[in-house]
């Protein structure tokens, strides 16, 4: 074996919820061999970011009698009527899914919510609650039950401590700061990674019977956008070279509330508990785009109104392209008890105390729907006959099983990233302990990676290789955001051809071993620059709207020639595009006009 080659029973990428969540549970099942690599501390994943809540039908509080849907919420009191079930939670997500949910998968997803809640309830995660002593539940966009569990809003802080707590107790070893760059799959088995350890540049085999990927979302694509910046998609963009697929690709979901020229999210929880959305006019525009649901009406619709109105020139702000959450009826108590870390960030970033004055906000890149396709058990899936990709699993936001379709829910993802993070850990100690092999790997992948390495140092050209990742991000923020077109997708496929170019002769600052974060950079922007062009391509293809992918070319979803999910395949001469078709019970929840 060549040098600097270690092995585990099982190598987690990713140390969220949903790599966590698979390392724990494979642990406890008994497989005593695990190795989580993660870029960034564990506890710095971005599920630590996450505000709002975690979904799942409780029934523990209702609207109060009288005051209309969007009145004030009380505790239910024991033996009376529930307000929620796993069926409506079901039908909310496929509609919000704009029937493009996998409609197998969002059943689990539904019927594990509750169990894996009270989980976390008794692993000792410290909830919200009601007065008699309940998980507290607050009402979210396209929900129409108050149905997301929440912690103040530090909701994902307190599930991510939890569940980490429990893998150490388990014995399973978390590598820090450990960079994966490539993944070795040979014969469709997955063999191993290979991996630098970022404080010595040392670049080193890791060989394992299973591995799992957990490494989130690839927000940082674009200019505006929430996500930390960790959140670079690289474990999309090493499958996809590695030969595994990628599916729907193109939805991205932009959320309504990012800080207006910042992006960082000012959580769906403040519309949650009753904000408002103001134009320059001081009306709440969403009246006219969806009367029911107004400010809660789903992501996509959200952001769309927003833009419509930034684009008609109600927006405020000296250029016109915010628009207000207007907090200040909710009051002084209620802000500082319910979303007291939205407030801190919406003073230090853009000096405005949401109890005094309306916060500006814009649309911001936020969520992947997309993702390396798996079944419901986190097996990844290698093409259109449904083979698997021996040893290989995903979960979590880098995953798309589907069950968030064209336009996911909030507090549907942190409930996803543990229902299939859970669900990939039984599966992968099953296999584990079903008596998986260790597969020998060819050659020296590390010294491949070593290489790389040292060609991307030497490159001494002329421009730097961030302002080619800052041309990237304007460019798909510009060109294939909110609303998108032929036209605009094309200048981004264009601008995305030349930047990869250019990338090839474009140089890092700094040459040294230790800790570069300039090199980590570079190889994060040559995964950006790999999948920002399958975004692309599926967006091109798809001629329709659906979800999150608005094409003002195409604004009607067209059942006919689009209900069905894109593949990506890479080839030589860019992605490989292919189609399956979507799990539908077409009795129960056929597709539907989808209305607010
Ligand atoms: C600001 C914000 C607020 C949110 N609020 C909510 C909410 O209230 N409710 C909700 O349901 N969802 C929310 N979401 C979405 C949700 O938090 C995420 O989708 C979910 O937590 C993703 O979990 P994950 O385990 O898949 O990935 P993450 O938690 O993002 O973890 C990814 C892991 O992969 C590792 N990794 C990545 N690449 C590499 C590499 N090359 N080498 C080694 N390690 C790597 C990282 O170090 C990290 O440990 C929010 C998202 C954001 C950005």
């Amino acid at each position: 074996m060549p040098n600097n080659t270690i092995t585990h029973d099982v190598i987690v990428v990713g140390a969220g919820l949903a790599g966590t969540w698979a390392a724990m549970v494979a642990a406890r099942e008994g497989v005593k061999d695990i190795g989580v690599l993660s870029k960034i501390h564990p506890l710095r994943s971005h599920s630590g970011a996450a505000q709002g809540g975690i979904a799942a039908s409780l029934s523990n509080t209702r609207p109060v009698a009288g005051t209309g849907p969007r009145g004030p919420l009380e505790q239910i009191p024991p033996g009376e009527e529930p307000v929620d079930s796993p069926d409506l939670h079901m039908f909310d997500t496929i509609k919000g899914s704009d029937w493009l949910g996998d409609q197998d998968a969002i059943r689990i997803l539904v019927d594990d919510a509750a169990d894996v809640v009270y989980e976390y309830e008794h692993m000792g995660c410290v909830f919200s609650r009601t007065p008699d002593g309940r998980i507290n539940q607050r009402r979210f966009g396209g929900h129409s039950a108050p149905r997301a569990c929440f912690a103040a809003d530090w909701t994902g802080h307190v599930l991510l401590h939890t569940i980490h707590e429990q893998a150490l107790r388990n014995n399973v070893k978390f590598y820090a700061e450990w960079y994966v760059m490539n993944l070795i799959i040979e014969d469709n088995i997955c063999r191993g990674v290979v991996a630098m350890d970022v404080l010595t540049g040392e670049v080193h085999t890791l060989r394992a019977k299973a591995v799992m990927f957990g490494t989130g979302g690839y927000g940082r694509a674009f200019k505006i956008t929430s996500n930390a910046f960790a959140n670079t998609g690289d474990g999309v963009a090493i499958a996809y070279d590695a030969g595994a697929p990628l599916m729907d690709m193109e939805f991205v979901q932009f959320h309504p509330t990012g800080l207006y020229r910042h992006g960082i999210l000012m959580s769906e929880a403040c519309r949650g508990e009753g904000g408002y959305l103001i134009n320059n006019k001081g009306e709440r525009f969403m009246e006219k785009y969806a009367p029911d649901k107004m400010e809660l009406a789903p992501r996509d619709l959200v952001s769309r109104s927003e833009q419509t109105e930034i684009n008609e020139g109600r927006g405020v702000m000296e250029d016109g392209q915010g628009i207000f959450l207007d907090m200040r009826h909710l009051g002084r108590e209620k802000i500082l008890s319910r979303l007291p870390q939205v407030r801190e960030i919406a003073i230090n970033f853009v000096g405005v105390d949401p109890i005094d004055a309306p916060v500006p906000i814009q649309p911001t890149a936020h969520y992947s729907m997309g993702g390396i396709p798996t079944t419901v058990d986190g097996q990844v899936i290698a093409n259109a006959a449904g083979d698997p990709v021996v040893g290989f699993y995903a979960a979590g936001e880098c995953a798309a099983v589907s069950v968030h379709g064209a336009n996911r829910l909030g507090t549907n993802s942190l409930l996803e990233a543990s229902v299939f993070g859970r669900r990939a850990g039984y599966a992968i100690a099953e296999f584990v302990k079903g008596g998986a092999q260790l597969y020998p790997v060819s050659g020296d992948p590390a010294e491949r990676q070593r290489q790389r390495i040292k060609s991307l140092l030497d490159r001494d050209g002329d421009e730097l290789v961030e302002h080619i990742a800052q041309d990237l991000k304007s460019t798909m923020t510009d060109n294939c955001g909110v609303f998108r077109d032929e036209d605009r997708l094309k200048v981004a496929m264009s601008d995305i051809k030349e930047l990869q170019e250019r990338f090839k002769h474009a140089r890092t600052m700094d040459k040294g071993r230790h800790f570069n974060t300039d090199l980590l950079a570079t190889l994060e922007a040559e995964h950006l620059l790999t999948f920002s062009e399958v975004i692309v391509a599926g967006a091109l293809a798809r001629t329709e709207s659906r979800g999150a992918h608005s094409r003002t070319d195409f604004p009607k979803r067209d059942d006919e020639d689009w209900l069905k999910h894109t593949v990506a395949h890479k080839t030589d001469d860019g992605p490989k595009l292919s189609y399956k078709p979507v799990s539908i019970d077409w009795e129960k929840y056929p597709p539907q006009e989808r209305k607010y």
